[in-house]
């Protein structure tokens, strides 16, 4: 061969490499869908446990929420679960809707499952997880008055079954967010969690249907008196705080960030097991 073909043919040959090594390298990655319910048991068998880990589990409950709608406990941690997932190179397991509702069971279209049929269902839910041979189940909880049955139900799974469990309170976990995006504390069906569910798509809240701040009353001090029904379904963590604002612009800022802290979170906690070989 001449030494001009050579090198025009080395030349060919370092562009064509340069382009392949160019070419995105996650996307090839990518499994065709990150829900498990839209994935067949071919592509599940090859994909857990050799490529991927962790599952996300979002749940939540129907319960009234102000102008936003009754879902809004489910909605958001099933969109935390489709932002976060491929970052956390995790699976999503289709979201429980029903909980464990508590005085806002009243208002409209509000339902709620007892502790003790939620218990066992929520535990063979986490045991068909380990099963498939997930070694993370995250439970990303919506809703407040499931968490406590979420706590010992994912404990006692985790160690009958063998794998590790967490259980993320977003809104708990991101009170420092909303201080810095809000400037305030934020509450039920307040400004923080309405923010998020708005992010997610604005039509959640019916912003025409806010009255003011007569639809809100602040949370009661610990002890100090307990209501059934809630007299209201915006409730305040702190008086005068975390009133529904409506704004979208920080609504998505909120959304972005609240998403990753709680991704930093997930990625910290489960480097801490894998260090700890546990
Ligand atoms: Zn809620």
């Amino acid at each position: 061969m001449p030494a001009v073909t050579r090198s025009r043919l080395a030349v060919v040959v370092a562009v064509v490499s340069a382009v392949v090594s160019w070419a995105p390298p996650a996307r090839a990655q990518e499994p065709l869908s990150r829900e498990l319910e839209r994935l067949n048991w071919m592509e599940v068998r090859e994909l857990v446990p050799s490529k991927i880990r962790t599952v996300l589990l979002p749940l939540g409950t129907l319960e009234g929420h102000g102008v936003a709608v009754n879902g809004s406990d489910t909605v958001a941690p099933l969109a935390m679960a489709r932002a976060i997932a491929p970052k956390l190179n995790a699976l999503i397991a289709p979201a429980v809707p029903y909980g464990i509702t508590g005085s806002l069971e009243a208002y409209a279209g509000g339902l709620t499952i007892p502790d003790e049929a939620y218990r066992p269902y929520v535990r063979a839910i986490l045991q068909g997880l380990a099963r498939n041979r997930f070694k993370n189940v995250v439970l990303l909880n919506g809703h407040g008055g499931n968490t406590a049955a979420l706590n010992a139900v994912a404990a006692e799974v985790g160690r009958e079954a063998g794998v590790r469990t967490l259980v993320v309170n977003w809104w708990t976990l991101c009170s420092d967010v909303t201080l810095e995006v809000f400037g305030e504390d934020g509450g039920h069906a307040g400004e923080n969690e309405n923010a998020y569910v708005m992010a997610i798509d604005p039509s959640n809240l019916r912003r025409e249907r806010y009255t003011g701040p007569e639809m809100a009353i602040p949370n009661p001090v610990a002890g100090a008196y307990s209501a059934y029904p809630s007299p209201a379904s915006i409730l305040l963590y702190k008086p005068g705080q975390g009133l529904p604002r409506f704004d979208l612009v920080k609504a998505k800022e909120y959304f972005e960030k609240v998403n990753a802290k709680v991704a930093a979170l997930v990625e910290d906690i489960v480097a801490r097991w894998d260090r700890a070989g546990i």
